[in-house]
């Protein structure tokens, strides 16, 4: 690994003034479970890393009122077992409690996980592959290469590497807005505007700048969060990424639908909100039929490659299941 400068900051002002008089490519570091993973592959070599584990004001969890709150700081593993959430939004909860391993959970922090970067094999396999994500221009060598868990839906001719996350994928069926801090002042970015497609410029992966803090995710509250599931399909049933995954939330009156969310995981290059599919739904009795039909309509549109095929049907059929759990939370089945 590298050398880097660590320093260690307890109030979010203090972090961004850090940042501001630190070399470029500095970065923050929360539980560090992804950032010093890549670190000591090769793949990131910040000269510097600002610890901001101290800093109290950014772990604060709040689940009740008009919206919840969760600090950037929050560990996962709290949130997940937060007896709230698992009731009133099963599906944020078991979003994180499906991620890692617990002892990651405990580590990290719901703001990290939100900006971990992709799993794709030849991106965190070093100078030994071509790879636009890491070295701009280089080429992908995933595009003809082994192609098994890359995108289906997102991907361009520079890169088609999914976003890995899961709890993202909860907070975009329910709307959620990320706080932000930097030299600039403070702004909200909603959760679909977080992360980006990769164009032609696949290194740039959110909205954010290299100086912004993320301090706080916040979830309006829904009526549609007790009929909710997050459902994630794998290759084994625990400490896994997803092969694809479905966030669901429903609102449903004498068994028709009157509202739904469907975002989708595991993918796409970036959390994928499948509005044309939830359409399809409303007003419409929510049956074995009409939530398949919904799994089709989600995956109009994506391109497999040569090893990935199977995951069009898989994630097709992960969409529908997940409706039909949300059904049963609905109290209608
Ligand atoms: C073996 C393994 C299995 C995993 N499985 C899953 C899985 O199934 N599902 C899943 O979702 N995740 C999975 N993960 C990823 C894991 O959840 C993330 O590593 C973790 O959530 C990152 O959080 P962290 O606090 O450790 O972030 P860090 O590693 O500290 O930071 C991650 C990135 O975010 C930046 N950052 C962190 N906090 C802030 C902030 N407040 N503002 C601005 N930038 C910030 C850092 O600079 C860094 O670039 C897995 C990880 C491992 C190692």
């Amino acid at each position: 690994m590298q050398p880097f400068a660590y320093s260690r900051t307890t109030t979010a002002a203090d972090a961004v003034r850090a940042m501001a008089a630190a070399p470029e490519g500095t970065r923050y570091l929360a539980g560090g479970t992804t950032l010093y993973d890549l670190m000591k592959l090769g793949v990131m070599a910040p000269p510097a890393v600002i610890d901001i584990t101290g800093v109290r004001e950014l772990t604060a969890i709040h689940t009740t009122g008009p919206e919840l709150r969760f600090g950037a700081l929050a560990p996962m593993a709290k949130v997940a077992a937060d007896p709230r959430i698992m009731v009133l939004y099963p599906a944020l909860a078991e979003s994180l409690w499906k991620a890692a391993s617990q002892q990651l959970r405990n580590m990290a922090s719901v703001g990290g996980n939100l900006l971990q970067r992709t799993r794709c094999a030849y991106f965190r396999g070093g100078e030994a592959y071509p790879c636009n994500k890491r070295q701009p221009g280089s080429g992908c060598a995933a595009i003809d290469g082994a192609d098994r868990g890359q995108a289906l839906l997102g991907a361009s001719d520079a890169c088609n590497a999914v976003y890995p996350g899961d709890w993202a994928i909860a907070l975009t069926a329910f709307d959620a807005v990320v706080d932000t801090i930097s030299p600039r002042g403070r702004r909200s970015i909603p959760i679909e505007a977080l992360h980006r497609e990769p164009g032609s410029t696949p290194h740039i992966e959110t909205a954010l700048a290299a100086d912004e803090l993320v301090t706080r995710i916040r979830v309006p509250a829904s009526p549609l969060g007790r009929a909710s599931t997050y459902h994630k399909v794998r290759d084994r049933e625990s400490y896994a990424f997803a092969l694809a995954s479905a966030a669901v939330a429903l609102q449903l009156e004498g068994g028709v639908v009157r509202a739904a969310r469907i975002a989708l995981g595991g993918v796409a290059t970036r959390p994928w909100r499948a509005s044309q599919a939830e359409e399809a739904l409303l007003n419409q009795p929510l049956t074995r039929e009409s939530a398949l039909r919904a799994g089709a309509i989600a995956f109009e549109g994506a391109r497999a490659g040569q090893h990935s095929g199977f995951r069009i049907e898989l994630g097709r059929q992960t969409v529908a299941d997940a409706l039909l759990i949300a059904r049963e939370r609905a109290g209608t089945a």
